[in-house]
């Protein structure tokens, strides 16, 4: 986004009065491009099927899909801004995509996790079942496995709690560190 001004918290009040009571000279031209987008954008808005009106056509396609409802997504450049919106109608400024798909990656490994303990659960169950029909040779198989299962369910776990939840707040928490190194210079 472009900057019209950077200054103290002190002085916003003064600029805000201002500006409020200045006359507006300058009629903003908006590129018929951009228009024919807008009002492209607020019928999806209005009626929510993004995918009959077209919205495939207003960018290009992104290498990513929607982390809602899985459709293709495409990327709207507007200026130095890039925000994505998927042929369902869903959108996303690409901060909120970033969110949106490392969420979807931890939903997953819990989706796993939950299949490789409910795996293990059984493997368990049936191994004690044959091994009181008294074939402790199947059952000790069935427990192996089960076991096995369950140290692949803690690998699931661990990586759980080591994926972050990343958006664009990473750079202001990186500049934050910046600012830090730079005062202990
Ligand atoms: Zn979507």
């Amino acid at each position: 986004m472009e900057t019209d001004y950077i200054i103290k918290v002190a002085e916003i009040g003064a600029i805000l009065s201002r500006l409020a009571s200045e006359p507006v000279n300058e009629k903003q031209e908006v590129p018929k491009e951009e228009l024919e987008r807008l009002s492209l954008e607020v019928e999806i808005a209005k009626s929510d099927n993004a995918f009959e009106k077209g919205i495939m056509d207003i960018g290009e396609m992104a290498e990513y899909t929607c982390p809602s409802c899985h459709g293709a997504l495409v990327k709207i450049q507007e200026g130095r801004r890039i925000r994505y919106r998927c042929h369902t109608g869903h959108a996303f400024t690409a901060s909120a995509l970033l969110a949106g798909i490392t969420e979807s990656v931890e939903e997953t490994l819990w989706q796993a996790m939950r299949g490789l303990e409910e795996t293990s659960m059984l493997l368990q169950h049936i191994g004690e079942h044959i091994m009181d029909a008294g074939d402790h040779d199947a059952a000790n198989v069935f427990i192996k496995k089960a076991n096995e299962t369950a140290d692949r369910a803690r690998i699931v776990h661990d990586s759980i709690f080591k994926n972050e939840r990343l958006s664009a707040d990473l750079k202001y928490d990186k500049n934050k560190e910046k600012g830090k190194d730079k005062k202990k210079d």
